[in-house]
């Protein structure tokens, strides 16, 4: 522009914008105020959907659950120093659960920090032991770097939270337009020329597949890391062309259908205690199986691990690690095997014993599901909602699930058809993420009900979120096991209640027979509140066919289940 035009100006809240939405995001999740109110209000107005939530940590779950489902990082949005703490929430779990999303933060003035201002914190050195990568802005030219760097790092390698630093006195600087889109081109154009093709030999692909060859009892098992890197198809082919079973961890579920016939769900044990090859893809070896150790599997087991992660492989020491995205290294199986294919077929010993036991397991479990027992015990009501569940068809809802008994219990019963359908306490065991995930996969497929089964504990950790499905008219139906406090109220020894607070409420109780359904009607949302299995059927029946926000309040009887659910070892 010669020197007589005035040049349009823009300022640090519209550059954000414009660079999130350059890399392709257009969702955010956050709370909004100061210093970051505009930011949202931009970013708005340049096509990112803002989800405004009540509370942080709520919205930093949302924002973790949305890179996983939709596979590009989430991103939260907070005020600072207090809104980031509690967006901390969200981050570690999306570091725990290896899930790709930022948080966007404002802090105080660079000039007044050190001197006590307003929300003053050294956010940088905070978030860091929660992130991947931590970046502060502090200049508006630095923005569209800035904000490629962290999108693309919480992306690449294992998915994690990075974090990025907005200083008040930064989000008020603006610089020309035209100045503002170069240095997007220029960010842009470098981000999209990088290569970051790993290859891996081929030889290694052979002695994978060597090894489910000549295995005498070979297992699959997926996790969530398969899920993310929507390896389904090769997954399907690999399964159903060797003919070997598989088994998902909670959130692997899915990957292939709970019904199938090669499932080796309802035979866990058995599947991973004597298999002698397991071929585990996109799940660790932590916790949630057992370390893949005696005395759950045999001391024997070679491992196969497929992994994006190097540093993953290299902690497990496996029989045989192969560094790569799931779905790569599946596609890459399968073209090894179709040149020379094996398959254990429905005779193989090892296939008969595992769709025996499964079999037998799941008939015992139908017995135990089939009674109609009032007051509800857990099982009861878990069977009315598979069967409704099961009877909505495809696209098979999300279903998010979290608290002791309720996710245990849930997690066998109800049945997963479709990949990334479920949502649950996950890799850290987190409770009280589920209105989070509840708006994130409404948000994330449109076309899904999402349905919580959720402990009534977990669902008070952020209730009011019920407020945001309302306002945002969500299909979310949140169903609330109510057993009146962690784990089901009072379940004190006699010899722990004396001293002088012992007339007080048990630390595990919450008001009995509370009325959470009410919560969503303040709100003008729909609220159940049932005690029988019709009052459940006709609940369930009515609020899926409406696809509105509804909470549906189910009493259970405070003696079902047990204290800390299946974890009863870790208490
Ligand atoms: P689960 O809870 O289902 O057992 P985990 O969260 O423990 O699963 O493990 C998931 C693993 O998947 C992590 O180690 C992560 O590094 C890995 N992962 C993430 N993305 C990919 C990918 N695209 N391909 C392969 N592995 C992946």
């Amino acid at each position: 522009p010669d020197s007589q035009t005035p040049q349009t100006l823009i300022d640090t809240n519209v550059l954000v914008a414009k660079s999130l939405a350059r890399f392709g995001i257009d969702r955010m999740f956050g709370v909004v105020g100061i210093p970051v109110t505009s930011l949202a209000n931009r970013a708005v107005a340049h096509g990112v959907r803002f989800i405004a939530f009540h509370n942080e940590q709520s919205a930093g779950y949302a924002a973790s659950a949305y890179g996983y489902l939709s596979g590009r990082p989430g991103v939260l949005l907070t005020v600072s120093g207090p809104g980031c703490v509690h967006g901390l929430a969200g981050m570690s779990n999306a570091m725990a659960n290896a899930w790709p999303m930022i948080m966007i933060s404002g802090s105080c003035d660079q000039k007044d920090f050190g001197r006590g201002d307003f929300q003053e914190l050294d956010q940088i050195e905070a978030v860091k032991p929660f992130s991947k990568l931590s970046v502060k802005a502090k200049d508006i030219r630095e923005i569209p770097e800035a904000v490629f760097r962290v999108l693309d790092c919480a992306g690449s390698g294992r998915p994690g939270g990075c974090y990025l630093d907005l200083p008040s006195d930064v989000l008020h600087q603006s610089i020309p337009e035209s100045e503002a889109d170069d240095l997007l081109a220029a960010v842009a154009d470098s981000f999209a020329k990088r290569q970051l093709l790993v290859s891996l030999p081929n030889s290694e692909i052979e002695k994978a597949v060597s090894l489910l060859r000549h295995a005498e009892r070979p297992l699959i098992v997926c996790g969530k890391g398969a899920a993310f890197a929507r390896a389904e198809e090769p997954l399907k082919k690999l399964v159903e062309s060797t003919g070997i079973p598989f088994l998902p961890t909670p959130m692997g579920k899915g990957l292939l259908p709970d019904t199938h016939e090669l499932a080796a769900t309802a035979a866990r044990s058995l599947a991973i205690g004597k298999c002698d090859v397991a071929l585990v893809v996109g799940a660790r070896l932590n916790w949630l199986l057992h370390f893949g150790e005696p005395p759950k599997w045999s001391k024997d087991v070679k491992f196969i691990l497929v992994d994006i992660s190097e540093e993953e492989i290299e902690l497990r020491k496996p029989y045989l690690g192969l560094v790569g995205d799931a779905k790569r290294v599946l596609e890459m199986i399968n073209k090894e095997i179709k040149d020379d294919p094996f398959c254990y077929g429905r005779n193989h010993p090892w296939v008969e014993a595992i769709a025996k036991k499964t079999k037998d397991n799941v008939l015992k479990m139908e017995v135990q599901l089939a009674k109609d027992i009032v007051p509800f015990n857990f099982m009861t009501p878990m069977r009315i909602i598979r069967d409704a569940i099961l009877g909505l068809g495809s696209p098979a809802p999300v279903l998010v699930s979290e608290g002791a008994n309720t996710m245990d219990i849930g997690r066998a019963v109800l049945v997963q058809t479709e990949p990334r359908t479920r949502l649950d306490a996950g890799t850290w065991g987190t409770m009280g993420v589920g209105l989070g995930y509840c708006i994130a996969a409404a948000v994330a497929s449109p076309d899904r009900l999402v349905v919580a089964v959720e402990g009534d504990s977990g669902f008070g950790f952020s209730a009011m979120e019920v407020e945001t499905l309302v306002r945002y008219q969500l299909p979310v139906v949140v169903i609330v096991f109510n057993n009146g406090g962690v784990y089901g109220g009072d379940r004190r020894n006699p010899e722990e209640i004396s001293g002088p607070y012992k007339d007080d409420p048990a630390p595990t109780s919450f008001v009995p027979s509370a009325g959470y359904h009410t919560l969503i009607e303040a709100f003008g949302g729909k609220g159940y509140l049932v005690a029988t299995p019709e009052e459940l059927k006709s609940a369930l029946s009515d609020s899926f066919s409406a696809r509105k926000p509804a909470v549906i309040n189910v009493i259970i009887d405070p003696f079902a289940g047990a204290e800390s659910g299946r974890l009863q070892h870790k208490n």
